[in-house]
């Protein structure tokens, strides 16, 4: 065997919740699995400030040292850990190849794949500016601090309508920045949406900058850009929740597993089983409705016991 060169019995994708609660549970039960951290280790976690939801910590805890006491779990019990991100793999053949960015090839018996979902940025360099300090892509994670405050929810979709409506029981006033004329959501979502006095909608809107001293104080927005109705004017808030969609990152995986349109992976049933046997997937990635680290837990937990359940007949 070469340096570029491994095998496991099980090999886990992703180090979020999903990642590392299939890697404690993996290894517990001697599979030994090897985790790949991805792109941001210790994923969406790692980018909020406190975890107020997550049980077993009464006191809250911040992402990042949720997901180190993630981590430290999984090592216990002898996970073996690695940076690197995978850039391709063959679930073709069994054992299955999956090759990493540096250049390692990996044949496994099992894969869990638990790379997350992304959410979709509007691509201001302010969003990253004002990221943690009022920015944020996740009401049900931040909302809490905004209590009495006035927010802004960007998007037209379900998620932009589910954001403000949980945002509307919070804070004191919540914007909806739409860009179109009309709100996309379901029509029970808009109805809700317009029924709710504290909720203003802003149509034909776009975003065009943040400001704030340290942390945000304000939107400068834009409306019928282009057109002779054109006109700029700020609003005030203390905080900009994105809502603009997601993005599962499962390209790396298009070519072989079965996805719903918006690349969501689809799984067999209540199981984290994919289309191809001892391919497994938990969290996000296959999870476009709850997107809760607890469920994402949950979600790893189940795959490795698919996975140890499939390993037993091999
Ligand atoms: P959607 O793709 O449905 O909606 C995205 C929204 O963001 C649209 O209003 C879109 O505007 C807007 N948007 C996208 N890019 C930009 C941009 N650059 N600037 C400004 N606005 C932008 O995503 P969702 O996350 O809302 O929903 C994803 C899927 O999940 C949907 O199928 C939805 O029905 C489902 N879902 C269902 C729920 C439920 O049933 N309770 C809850 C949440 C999601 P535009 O309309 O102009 O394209």
């Amino acid at each position: 065997m070469t340096m570029n060169e491994g095998t496991t019995r099980c090999l886990i994708i992703g180090s979020g919740p999903a990642g590392y609660t299939a890697a404690i549970y993996a290894s517990r039960a001697n599979l030994n699995p090897v985790l790949y951290e991805g792109i941001q280790p210790g994923g969406q976690l790692t980018i909020t400030t406190e975890v107020e939801n997550f049980p077993g910590y009464p006191e809250g805890v911040t992402g990042p040292q949720l997901m180190e006491d993630l981590r430290r779990q999984a090592e216990r019990f002898g996970a073996d850990i690695r940076r690197g991100t995978v850039t391709g793999v063959d679930f073709g053949v069994h054992p299955l190849l999956v090759t990493i960015d540096d250049g390692t090839v990996i044949s496994a018996d099992s894969v869990i794949i638990a790379t997350g979902a992304t959410a979709r940025f509007l691509g201001l360099p302010d969003e990253s500016k004002y990221s943690g300090m009022g920015v944020s892509a996740c009401a049900t994670c931040d909302g809490f601090f905004y209590r009495g405050r006035t927010v802004a929810v960007v998007g037209g979709g379900d998620t932009a309508c589910e954001e403000a409506l949980y945002l509307s029981n919070i804070a004191k006033k919540v914007y909806m920045i739409v860009r179109k004329p009309h709100l996309r959501a379901s029509k029970v979502m808009q109805q809700r949406v317009f029924d709710k006095e504290n909720i203003e909608l802003l149509f034909n809107t776009n975003t065009e900058g943040l400001f704030g001293e340290e942390f945000l104080e304000g939107a400068h927005l834009i409306e019928h850009a282009g057109t002779d109705q054109e006109r700029r004017h700020d609003i005030l808030i203390d905080g900009f929740f994105l809502a603009i969609g997601h993005k599962p990152n499962t390209d790396v995986f298009k070519p072989w597993l079965e996805m719903d349109e918006a690349g969501y992976l689809k799984l067999e049933g209540v199981t984290s089983q994919t289309n191809i046997p001892g391919v497994f997937a938990a969290g996000d990635v296959a999870d476009p409705h709850y997107r809760q680290a607890v469920v994402a837990a949950g979600a790893g937990c189940r795959a490795a016991l698919d996975a140890e359940r499939y390993l037993g007949l091999l």
